[in-house]
């Protein structure tokens, strides 16, 4: 819980507010845009939550920041409770938000994806018991899928408490010793019917993507929607190889998606058409860039 004695000046209103120990990882702005946002290199409440919605949003952004910089002074047990509960927070059909973002993988976001053959655990949350139990209520974990070495976190507890397989690429696994599948090389892999692993190296040499069905694209740190722009982004800070970064981008032309679900960033859903519209957008744009500097 954070600490009023370190309350960040920037907060507007009296209830909610950020402290000084935030880390600027986004999740916040991500749940409840009406209540925080940017202030410098830290978040802080810029209008208190108004209505349910609003104090719903603002509390699932309380309990989701990886460090516990967010409080509320009027500690409303009702909402927290509810804030609580509603992770993991269904996104679309079988996929779900886990929230209680890891301060280790510097609040990235991790999804739940229930599948008949076995449901799958895209990176990784904070280990705590409510996950665990929500997990095994919803049939338990068969893979772990990392998409790089940066979005670990807790995934070692979460593959020993349900058996899971972590799978992680050969150039990143030194972050993952002991994983139960190593992937190697950059061509795409069938993971039965609907799964398919596509290396997307640039931002680590061993970031990977998952597709899903066709329609979910599940990035880490490869690409993101960015709100400013309306558009797709690609990593832009620590990138290992941004010509081959540039490279992996390309070949995700190859695939067809509705959905991009990143770890750090906005996840967005269009449909496949206009997705690859965007996808050729930010090649371009990337290109024009390389020309004009
Ligand atoms: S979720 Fe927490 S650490 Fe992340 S930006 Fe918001 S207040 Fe800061």
């Amino acid at each position: 819980m954070a600490d009023k004695n370190k309350r960040l000046a920037s907060n507007i209103g009296d209830n909610f507010f950020v402290d000084s120990t935030c880390i600027n990882c986004d999740t916040c702005r991500q749940l409840a845009p009406t209540t925080f946002v940017e202030h410098g290199d830290l978040s802080s409440v810029y209008q208190q939550p108004v209505g349910d919605d609003e104090l719903h949003a603002a509390y699932q952004a309380l309990i989701a920041c990886p460090v516990g910089s967010i409080g509320a002074v009027q500690d409303d047990k009702s909402h927290m409770r509810q804030a609580v509960a509603s992770f993991p927070s269904n996104i679309d059909l079988n996929l779900y938000y886990n929230g209680f973002n890891s301060e280790k993988s510097f609040g990235a976001n991790s999804y739940f994806l229930q599948h008949p053959d076995g449901n799958w655990l895209i990176d990784s949350p904070r280990y705590v018991r409510h996950l665990v139990t929500a997990f095994e209520r919803m049939g338990g974990i068969k893979y772990i899928f990392l998409t790089h070495e940066d979005d670990v976190a807790d995934a070692g507890r979460y593959a020993k408490q349900f058996g899971a397989t972590r799978m992680i690429h050969a150039a990143d696994a030194e972050a993952v010793p002991g994983a139960e599948w190593v992937i190697q090389g950059v061509e795409p892999i069938d993971v039965g019917p609907e799964f398919r692993i596509i290396p997307v190296p640039g931002h680590t040499q061993g970031s990977m993507a998952l597709l899903h069905a066709d329609r979910y694209l599940f990035t880490g740190d490869h690409m993101a929607w960015d709100r400013d722009v309306s558009g797709l982004r690609l990593a832009t800070v620590y990138v290992w190889n941004e010509e081959v970064l540039r490279r992996s981008t390309a070949g995700l032309l190859d695939h067809r998606f509705e959905w991009v679900l990143p770890g750090h960033g906005d996840r967005i859903c269009l449909p496949a058409a206009r997705m690859k519209q965007e996808l050729h957008r930010l090649i371009a744009r990337r290109l024009i860039s390389e020309r004009t500097f």
